[in-house]
């Protein structure tokens, strides 16, 4: 939804600074000036998510020899392809502007910090900066007690009224403590709202979530309109701060269904291809913009269906990420742990915001995704010139889900 649901007289003044925000550019730019003492290029940032992608199929793409190759339980096999052909725009673009992590086989290692490894506690430690095992143990609806990066952001000048989240899968609304934070987080299929009124793409597309199939009842929606949602919001609204939380593969996998899963992939990828695109396109992003991709949880090494504490490989995920002020590396082939507890204050870094108010249970942010190993070059910028012309995405035939 567009507003909190709680109006408490903070909300009101929000209301207000925020009216003032939009009819009065003076203040605006006001507000923006902020933000000139950052000390980053980066002002904004995206952070995308893919729920339980596993690193293996990120970096290996789907090699003959894994198990989602191999026919299971009668189902529809995935087919063997290279990585650049399961996710074109990630290896061709984005790994070249920015650096990935995870690939073990190089001993680049990444990990949840969280015992759980399941979807809700794995959201909550990227966006709080810690693991919570005492309290947050379970995918259910209760509000995140713990307070996040997102909903700092949005009470810092330059920042304020300007954060979002849009996620797939229901949960989000809890997870961003929608109430407490006062940030607008749509999810699920819940509809937009907003006080001023719905644009006519924002009536357009609420009207797709009724005609909309949902395989997954109402807890998850397709990708492709979590994203159709979000876009919407970045015409419209131009946020500063965006989460974006894509669902479909967890769902594919855990049904088994190996076609669905690597479909679901091949599609995340022309969505952050589309995401780029936008940035690329829109002054008020193009060069100013920092992207964090990751997943939730990794899955089990043999059993690709599953996660849960007690699965080997549950843990074990991958990050990208990009940003005009970062040296782009690549695929990091050098050992190293990273975890994603350091992810919250990576987000912070990335656009030059420092956490004052510190929770000591944050851990600090990586130190190696912002060293400048060769001075010599400069960190290329995400200036569009380079952007290829849009890959048609990988879709092998199969069946769709079940259920
Ligand atoms: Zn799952």
């Amino acid at each position: 939804m567009e507003w909190g649901r709680s109006q408490r007289s903070g909300a009101v003044i929000r209301l207000a600074e925020s009216a003032i925000r939009r009819y009065f550019p003076l203040a605006q730019a006001l507000e923006d000036r902020a933000l000139e003492s950052s000390g980053t290029l980066a002002k904004n940032l995206i952070v995308v998510t893919a729920d339980g992608l596993r690193w293996q199929e990120v970096f290996e793409g789907i090699p003959v020899s894994s198990p989602l190759c191999k026919p299971e339980d009668g189902r529809d096999a995935g087919q063997a392809l290279p990585r650049e052909t399961l996710m074109p725009f990630f290896w061709n673009t984005l790994a070249r502007h920015g650096q990935v992590y995870g690939n073990r086989r190089y001993g680049s290692e990444v990990s949840v910090a969280n015992r759980m490894r399941i979807s809700y506690p794995g959201y909550s430690e990227i966006i709080c900066g810690f693991p919570d095992d005492k309290r947050i143990i379970l995918n259910s609806k209760k509000q995140n007690p713990n307070r996040h990066v997102f909903e700092w952001l949005n009470k810092q000048r330059g920042y304020r009224g300007r954060v979002a989240a849009f996620g797939s899968w229901e949960l989000f609304s809890w997870i961003f403590n929608e109430e407490r934070a006062e940030i607008p987080v749509n999810a699920g299929f819940e509809k937009i709202r907003t006080r001023g009124g719905l644009s006519a793409g924002q009536y357009r597309l609420n009207a797709l979530l009724d005609s909309s199939p949902r395989p997954w009842h109402d807890h998850v929606r397709p990708d492709t309109l979590t994203w159709a949602f979000a876009k919407e919001y970045l015409e419209r609204r131009r946020p500063r701060v965006l989460f974006v939380g894509f669902g479909e593969t967890d769902e594919y996998a855990h049904e088994g269904n190996a076609a669905g899963y690597v479909q679901a992939i091949a599609r995340f990828d022309s969505l952050l291809a589309e995401i780029w695109r936008f940035i690329e396109s829109h002054e008020h992003y193009r060069g100013k913009t920092a992207l964090l991709i990751t997943t939730d949880h990794g899955r089990g090494r043999h059993n690709w269906r599953m996660h849960h504490p007690l699965a080997p490989g549950s843990e074990e995920t991958w990050f990208a990420v990009a940003s005009p002020d970062l040296e782009a590396r690549g695929e990091v082939r050098e050992s190293g742990q990273i975890r994603h507890e350091q992810f919250a204050r990576t987000m912070l870094r990335l656009i030059g915001q420092h956490h004052e108010a510190s929770d000591a249970r944050m851990a600090p942010e990586p130190e190696v995704v912002f060293e400048k190993e060769n001075t010599l070059f400069a960190a290329p910028r995400m200036d569009g010139g380079s952007f290829p012309a849009p890959e048609v995405p990988v879709t092998p035939g199969g069946r769709g889900p079940e259920r």
